[in-house]
């Protein structure tokens, strides 16, 4: 995809997990052929930045050598699936997850798959709780206490499963989707509630199965992401976090740009897309403003700046900052794209408007995090 500053790649790792072989040849590959630079992306995904064009073929060459491009470019673009990040190696419920997204995986790129829209993705959320439920996704499957279940998302649909057939069901569901809203639901499926689309969202520090560690609104430098990769494999989390495998106390890497460790860092409570930096569509800059506004978030809060009314970052209602060509448009509880409550502030008017529009809404960090791309969200 073009972007204001160069072509982005993105990359696909299976069931979210790389090796640190794969992680440091990734960092190699960043810094020979892009910016340096790697985003992580709300569905799990990596993007290099900044890659010429004339680079690609040997970026991509670099790439399937380390595994991490499919033989057919459709069927990587239909996989588009999240895997929980959570569990022990070893772990059974975690084997089972990684299991199912590889069969998954099979199924989406043998013949006679569905033709899916880009967006639609599945969540393999099986662990031992949901942690992926503010994730999009159009197909998910979980586990309650009697067992495996496979969910339609915002349809009150769900079906009982198996290891051996929890595929095959989820599938049903993909083809019901893509033949549309019309057709009658696979007959195994039943009315059920809908759950809760929010939930706590994680943040830095020990979790099952190793350390997890943030990056400012999603971006690493190849440096970086190299140095978490001499810790562990790494696994790509939809929170701008990667959970650093194996990893059993807080990672002394002081000083490394855009890595955040502390959960009580302000730039957790911060989401921007790259704005006039790296979007021909900005209309103003995001990230510097972001960050200078970050410790006024308060500790429940999220504030959005995106640099156009399409809000890339964030797609749910929060405290949103949207650039305009007369200054920055205030929305107290919204989308980019939602009515402005205040329009055209100055830079030096926002703080006080800030604090307003947090005595009068009740944000959360609860809501799921996105891609800081110009690119649609996926
Ligand atoms: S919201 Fe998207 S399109 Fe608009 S400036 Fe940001 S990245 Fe660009």
């Amino acid at each position: 995809m073009a972007s204001g500053d160069g072509w982005i790649v993105r990359v696909r790792p299976h069931a979210g997990r790389l090796t640190r072989a794969q992680a440091a040849g990734i960092a190699r590959l960043a810094a020979a052929h892009g910016q340096g630079t790697l985003e992580l992306t709300r569905r799990a995904n990596l993007q290099l930045r900044g890659v010429a064009q004339g680079s690609h073929p040997q970026l991509l060459a670099g790439l399937k050598a380390l595994g991490l491009v499919d033989a057919d470019a459709a069927a990587e673009q239909r996989r588009n699936i999240v895997v929980t990040p959570f569990g022990e190696p070893g772990d059974a419920t975690l084997a089972l997850a990684c299991a199912l997204a590889s069969e998954l995986a099979r199924a989406l790129a043998a013949p006679g798959a569905p033709a899916l829209p880009a967006k639609f993705g599945f969540a393999v959320d099986c662990g031992a709780a949901p942690v992926l439920r503010a994730t999009p996704a159009h197909v998910r499957i979980e586990r309650d206490s009697q067992g495996l279940v496979v969910r339609a998302d915002r349809v009150p649909l769900a079906a009982r499963a198996t290891p051996q057939d929890a595929v095959a069901i989820a599938m049903e569901l993909a083809h019901w989707f893509a033949r549309g809203d019309a057709a009658a639901p696979p007959p195994r499926f039943q009315p059920a509630p809908l759950p809760q689309r929010t939930g706590p969202r994680p943040q830095p520090g020990p979790v099952p199965g190793g350390w997890l560690v943030a990056a400012a609104f999603g971006q690493l430098q190849a440096d970086t992401f190299a140095r978490l990769a001499e810790l562990g494999a790494l696994r790509l989390t939809p929170w701008r976090m990667l959970l650093v495998e194996g990893v059993r106390s807080a990672p002394a890497l002081p000083g490394l740009p855009g890595l955040l460790t502390d959960p009580a860092d302000p730039l957790l409570r911060v989401v921007a897309c790259s704005g006039a930096e790296g979007c021909r569509q900005a209309v103003g800059a995001t990230r510097p403003l972001a960050r200078a506004l970050a410790g006024l978030v308060p500790a429940h809060g999220l504030l959005h700046v995106s640099g156009c009314s399409k809000g890339c970052a964030h797609a749910e209602p929060t405290v949103t900052l949207v650039a305009t060509p007369a200054g920055y448009d205030l929305v107290r509880h919204g989308k980019a794209s939602s009515r402005p409550d205040r329009h055209a502030l100055r830079a030096d008017e926002l703080a006080s408007h800030l604090a307003c529009a947090w005595n009068t809404t009740t944000t959360t960090q609860d809501a799921p995090a996105h891609d800081a791309t110009d690119t649609p969200p996926l």
